[in-house]
């Protein structure tokens, strides 16, 4: 946009894709959505996990390639979240909110990690604070909703997929490059853990020869994490609301504070 450049206004809560430093360089405000795609983006990902824990692509391809024949007692059986524990990987807006929808499922433990522990968030669903190898290790599903930083960038590597249980599912709606995907490709083609879901990846649009696709406990979608109608409108109006009140020299609704 050259030096005229004054306002950017993103519609997303993400903001990894922006040069932060020279964006601060050059007095650039910037807008953002935060909160309003919570709800969506938390429904999202334990849509995610259903699919990826319970199998639920492979069962309906099942349907249509004639794979469904005679009952079989252990045909298309996954793992419930009944009685299990789930890791959370950054317990923040969408991570909670995640929370607050798994528990009703009947999980009996919920874990998470950050940069610091959060009491009163934790409390609500009795969360315990844990260094992220102690969450690879006790999770039965590891979710992560927490922002692309250098700290969480390649975070999820093969260290970390070998000290999750084989029996474990991991679901990431954050960004795809906290993700090493070669070490996760072989996690799922080795039998490490048990499936996995994604929303993001690295690239995005994955190409569609990507290893990760010829897996069946992989379940990839196109980044849809806020992709409902209200939710895409509300955000909309607000990264608009946001541009406007940034070019008239007003506060912004949601002011990315760099
Ligand atoms: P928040 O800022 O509320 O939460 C981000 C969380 O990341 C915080 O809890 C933070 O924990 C955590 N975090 C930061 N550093 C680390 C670390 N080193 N280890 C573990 N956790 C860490 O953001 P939102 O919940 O609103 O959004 C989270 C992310 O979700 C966004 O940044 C975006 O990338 C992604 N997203 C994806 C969407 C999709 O379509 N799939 C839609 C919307 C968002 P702490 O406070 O302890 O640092």
């Amino acid at each position: 946009a050259g030096p005229g450049l004054k306002v950017i206004s993103t519609l997303s809560v993400g903001f990894d894709h922006l040069a932060l430093d020279e964006i601060k360089k050059r007095g650039i405000r910037v807008g953002y959505t935060p909160d309003v795609l919570t709800d969506a983006t938390a429904e999202l990902s334990v849509a995610l996990l259903l699919a990826a824990c319970r199998r639920l692509p492979e069962a309906a391809e099942q349907v249509r390639s004639g794979g469904w024949t005679t009952w079989k007692p252990l045909w298309m059986c996954g793992h419930g979240l009944s009685d299990s524990t789930v890791g959370i990987i950054g317990l923040g807006r969408i991570g909670q909110a995640v929370a607050r929808r798994l528990k009703p499922f009947g999980v009996s433990k919920f874990l998470y990690t950050g940069s610091a522990p959060k009491p009163e968030a934790a409390a609500e669903f009795g969360a315990e604070f844990v260094p992220l190898a102690r969450l690879a290790e006790e999770s039965d599903f590891v979710l992560v909703t927490c922002a692309l930083t250098p700290a969480t960038q390649g975070m999820c590597n093969k260290d970390f997929f070998g000290r999750m249980k084989k029996t474990s599912v991991f679901v990431n709606t954050s960004r795809g490059a906290v993700v090493n995907q070669e070490d996760l490709y072989e996690a799922l083609a080795s039998g490490q853990i048990a499936a996995a879901g994604l929303d993001v990846t690295t690239p995005e649009p994955l190409p569609t020869d990507h290893p990760l696709l010829s897996l069946k406990n992989c379940v990839i979608l196109p980044h849809i994490g806020s992709a409902t109608y209200a939710t895409r409108t509300t955000m909309a109006v607000l990264a608009a609301t946001n541009l406007l009140a940034g070019l008239r020299g007003e506060p912004m609704p949601h002011e990315l504070q760099l």
